[in-house]
Protein backbone atom coordinates (compact mmCIF):
# COMPACT_ATOMS: atom_id res chain seq x y z
CA UNK A 1 0.00 0.00 0.00
CA UNK A 2 1.33 3.32 -0.79
CA UNK A 3 1.11 5.35 2.16
CA UNK A 4 3.53 7.57 3.68
CA UNK A 5 2.66 6.96 7.47
CA UNK A 6 2.82 2.79 6.68
CA UNK A 7 6.24 3.56 5.44
CA UNK A 8 6.98 5.44 8.61
CA UNK A 9 5.88 2.51 11.08
CA UNK A 10 8.15 0.18 8.15
CA UNK A 11 11.13 2.89 8.36
CA UNK A 12 11.16 3.00 4.73
CA UNK A 13 10.71 6.90 4.79
CA UNK A 14 12.67 8.65 7.40
CA UNK A 15 10.85 10.29 10.76
CA UNK A 16 12.22 12.23 13.99
CA UNK A 17 10.65 9.77 16.15
CA UNK A 18 10.12 10.53 19.55
CA UNK A 19 8.24 7.63 20.89
CA UNK A 20 6.78 3.41 19.59
CA UNK A 21 5.67 0.57 21.20
CA UNK A 22 3.86 -2.49 19.76
CA UNK A 23 0.48 -0.22 18.68
CA UNK A 24 2.01 3.27 18.07
CA UNK A 25 4.33 5.33 16.72
CA UNK A 26 4.80 8.91 17.31
CA UNK A 27 7.64 11.32 15.51
CA UNK A 28 8.27 14.94 15.28
CA UNK A 29 5.84 16.84 12.28
CA UNK A 30 8.31 17.81 9.15
CA UNK A 31 5.95 21.04 8.97
CA UNK A 32 5.62 22.07 13.08
CA UNK A 33 2.88 24.60 13.93
CA UNK A 34 3.71 25.11 17.25
CA UNK A 35 7.34 24.48 19.27
CA UNK A 36 6.14 21.15 20.26
CA UNK A 37 3.87 19.33 17.02
CA UNK A 38 4.14 15.83 17.29
CA UNK A 39 2.04 13.46 15.19
CA UNK A 40 0.68 10.18 16.76
CA UNK A 41 -0.20 7.28 14.74
CA UNK A 42 -1.50 3.44 14.91
CA UNK A 43 0.76 0.68 12.79
CA UNK A 44 -2.10 -0.78 11.87
CA UNK A 45 -3.82 0.96 9.00
CA UNK A 46 -6.43 2.57 9.99
CA UNK A 47 -7.54 5.46 7.10
CA UNK A 48 -9.69 7.95 9.50
CA UNK A 49 -11.96 8.16 12.61
CA UNK A 50 -14.34 7.08 10.22
CA UNK A 51 -13.46 3.45 10.54
CA UNK A 52 -12.99 3.15 14.14
CA UNK A 53 -15.34 1.02 15.19
CA UNK A 54 -16.36 -0.97 18.35
CA UNK A 55 -13.70 -3.90 17.47
CA UNK A 56 -10.73 -1.54 17.30
CA UNK A 57 -11.71 1.73 19.27
CA UNK A 58 -9.50 1.00 21.72
CA UNK A 59 -6.17 2.15 19.64
CA UNK A 60 -8.21 5.49 20.11
CA UNK A 61 -7.41 5.85 24.16
CA UNK A 62 -4.46 4.26 23.68
CA UNK A 63 -3.14 6.71 21.35
CA UNK A 64 -4.50 9.63 24.03
CA UNK A 65 -2.83 8.05 26.69
CA UNK A 66 0.16 7.89 24.12
CA UNK A 67 -0.12 11.52 24.10
CA UNK A 68 -0.17 12.13 27.73
CA UNK A 69 3.48 10.58 28.49
CA UNK A 70 4.53 12.57 25.61
CA UNK A 71 3.16 15.86 26.90
CA UNK A 72 5.38 14.88 29.95
CA UNK A 73 8.04 13.42 28.47
CA UNK A 74 8.55 17.05 26.58
CA UNK A 75 7.75 19.22 29.39
CA UNK A 76 4.54 20.87 27.91
CA UNK A 77 1.59 18.98 30.73
CA UNK A 78 1.74 21.34 32.74
CA UNK A 79 1.16 24.44 30.41
CA UNK A 80 -0.95 22.34 28.20
CA UNK A 81 -1.76 21.13 24.85
CA UNK A 82 -4.32 19.98 22.45
CA UNK A 83 -4.87 17.32 20.27
CA UNK A 84 -6.36 17.09 17.26
CA UNK A 85 -7.83 14.85 14.64
CA UNK A 86 -8.76 15.61 11.12
CA UNK A 87 -11.48 13.65 9.68
CA UNK A 88 -11.46 13.59 5.88
CA UNK A 89 -11.29 16.59 2.95
CA UNK A 90 -13.33 18.95 4.39
CA UNK A 91 -11.61 18.21 8.21
CA UNK A 92 -8.33 19.07 6.77
CA UNK A 93 -7.21 16.00 6.26
CA UNK A 94 -3.92 15.42 4.15
CA UNK A 95 -2.52 12.18 5.03
CA UNK A 96 -5.06 8.98 4.63
CA UNK A 97 -3.83 7.19 8.16
CA UNK A 98 -5.07 7.81 10.78
CA UNK A 99 -3.11 10.17 12.92
CA UNK A 100 -3.48 12.60 16.37
CA UNK A 101 -1.41 15.83 16.61
CA UNK A 102 0.39 17.04 19.43
CA UNK A 103 0.12 20.31 19.89
CA UNK A 104 2.29 22.55 22.44
CA UNK A 105 4.59 25.35 23.93
CA UNK A 106 1.90 28.42 23.24
CA UNK A 107 -0.85 30.25 23.49
CA UNK A 108 -3.14 28.22 21.02
CA UNK A 109 -6.00 30.17 19.64
CA UNK A 110 -9.98 29.38 19.07
CA UNK A 111 -11.40 28.73 16.44
CA UNK A 112 -9.53 27.08 14.32
CA UNK A 113 -9.74 27.79 10.99
O1 LIG B 1 -4.17 16.21 9.72
P1 LIG B 1 -3.37 16.22 8.46
O2 LIG B 1 -3.61 15.02 7.57
O3 LIG B 1 -3.44 17.51 7.70
O4 LIG B 1 -1.86 16.16 8.99
C1 LIG B 1 -0.82 15.50 8.34
C2 LIG B 1 0.44 15.97 9.01
O5 LIG B 1 1.48 15.07 8.72
C3 LIG B 1 0.89 17.37 8.57
O6 LIG B 1 0.99 18.21 9.71
C4 LIG B 1 2.25 17.09 7.92
O7 LIG B 1 3.19 18.11 8.14
C5 LIG B 1 2.66 15.80 8.59
N1 LIG B 1 3.60 14.97 7.85
C6 LIG B 1 4.80 14.59 8.47
N2 LIG B 1 5.68 13.79 7.81
C7 LIG B 1 5.42 13.37 6.57
C8 LIG B 1 4.21 13.74 5.93
C9 LIG B 1 3.31 14.54 6.61
O8 LIG B 1 5.06 14.99 9.61
N3 LIG B 1 6.32 12.61 5.93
Amino acid sequence: MDCIFCKIVEGTIPSAKVYEDEKVVAFKDINPEAPVHIIIIPKEHIESVREIDENNALIVSHIILTAKKIAKDLGISESGFRIVNNCGKDGGQTVPHLHFHLLGGRDMQWPPG
